[in-house]
């Protein structure tokens, strides 16, 4: 098997499943019961959410939520400030290629509760420009949300430049996505009021994620019922899942140099690869992160060629979502100005630390058989 779509999901580190393992036998009481090993259980779980804190750069000023994922702690951040701001205001600004767990959420407000929810545009290179941010707030805006790093092309937003922006407007909260930047690149978060991430694109299991908040701002919890995560989320907190999340995140923060000089070598072999096959366009550039590479194909269908890749035992990404037309296109390339075909025929490749050269060379050749083969559209 070639795998060459981290940016979905990646391999749990061994040694974090094996400490996960370990804490769910050895450590299994509920961290809110009140005897010694609920107070022990309690302490591993602060021990957690210290350590996020710190490897995201914002001890002093922020706090951690441990949840199930970027899906919950996006809808908890749109939700949770919507039902307890909209008195200071109606409108709410998301990038235009946003994860759809924030773009459909933010939407849902506008249908059910009369929000006003208006998408940035950006620009040819999927980022969203500070200037267009600036022309774009007002006094009754509450929230603005905007990714780190786009997950269908790498495109990177100066979060530091967009939260200044955001915050000449006092009664205004910056939220981002960063489930693709986490541990992959150096980025100062601490202008953002509310950070969120999933744990299983840097090799922590699945079902977990954090939603990191500004200490000093309260927003209503999506989950009611108990007192947990300082009663922003009820229900019995995954005390292992939380400190395999912590420990994958400080393991990936450890190695991201590295990490990130072999996405580079592998990109740039990659983009040169590319450059030989006369019908691909290349979505991604240099000035974006090196762990996704987004082409399109001019004369084939991407999801055919993706099909064919998978039989070879290569697993790359193509748009899944539809458009109007039952279609499958991606509004992200679609919102950087792509020609519709492009759109329509785009194909992700994305990276993790386990990938080598002989990957890169496998995928090429196995690319040009398949274009060879395969009908053109
Ligand atoms: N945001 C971004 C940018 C993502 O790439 C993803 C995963 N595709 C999500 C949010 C949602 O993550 P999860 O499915 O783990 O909740």
């Amino acid at each position: 098997m070639i795998y060459l779509d981290n940016a979905a999901s990646t391999r749990p580190y061994r040694e974090v499943l094996e400490e996960y393992v370990r804490h769910s036998q050895e450590d299994f009481a509920n961290s809110n019961s009140k005897h010694y090993f609920g107070f022990a259980t309690h302490s591993l779980l602060e021990k957690a959410r210290k350590s996020v804190l710190t490897d995201l750069g914002v001890t002093d000023t922020h706090q951690a939520l441990f949840c199930s994922g970027a899906t919950e702690a996006n809808n908890t951040v749109f939700q949770g400030i919507a039902f307890r701001y909209a008195n200071r205001g109606k409108r709410i600004l998301v990038g235009s290629t946003e994860h759809p767990s924030v773009l459909v959420t933010a939407h849902s407000l506008a249908r059910l509760q009369g929000f006003e929810v208006v998408e940035i545009p950006v620009n040819a290179k999927g980022q969203v420009e500070p200037d267009t941010l600036a022309s774009m707030m007002d006094k009754q805006t509450i929230l603005v949300s905007i990714m780190a790093v786009n997950n269908e092309t790498g495109a990177i937003n100066d979060l530091p430049a967009l939260a200044q922006v955001v915050h000449q407007f006092p009664k205004a909260f910056f939220h981002s996505d960063l489930t693709q930047s986490v541990g992959k690149m150096e980025m100062d978060y601490s202008g953002v009021d509310f950070l969120s991430f999933s744990g299983h694109k840097i090799c922590a299991p699945k079902g977990t994620g954090v939603l990191v908040y500004r200490s000093k701002i309260g927003f209503e919890s999506l989950h009611r019922g108990g007192d947990q995560e300082f009663g922003l989320r009820a229900g019995t907190v995954d005390v292992p899942g939380a400190l395999a999340l912590a420990d994958a995140l400080h393991r990936t923060c450890q190695e991201r140099e590295a990490y990130i000089a072999l996405a580079k070598t592998l990109f740039q072999q990659l983009k040169e690869g590319l450059s030989q096959i006369e019908e691909v366009v290349l979505n991604s550039d240099e000035n974006g992160s090196p762990f996704v590479l987004n082409f399109s194909l001019r004369k084939h269908k991407a999801s055919v060629v993706v099909e064919a890749l998978s039989e070879r035992g290569i697993y790359v990404s193509s748009v899944s979502a539809c458009n109007s037309k039952g279609e499958p296109t991606s509004y992200v390339l679609a919102a950087m100005g792509k020609d519709p075909g492009d759109c329509a025929n785009s194909i992700r490749v994305s990276f993790g630390h386990e990938n080598t050269k002989e990957d890169v060379d496998a995928f090429l050749i196995a690319l040009k058989e398949i274009l060879t083969e395969v009908a053109p559209r």
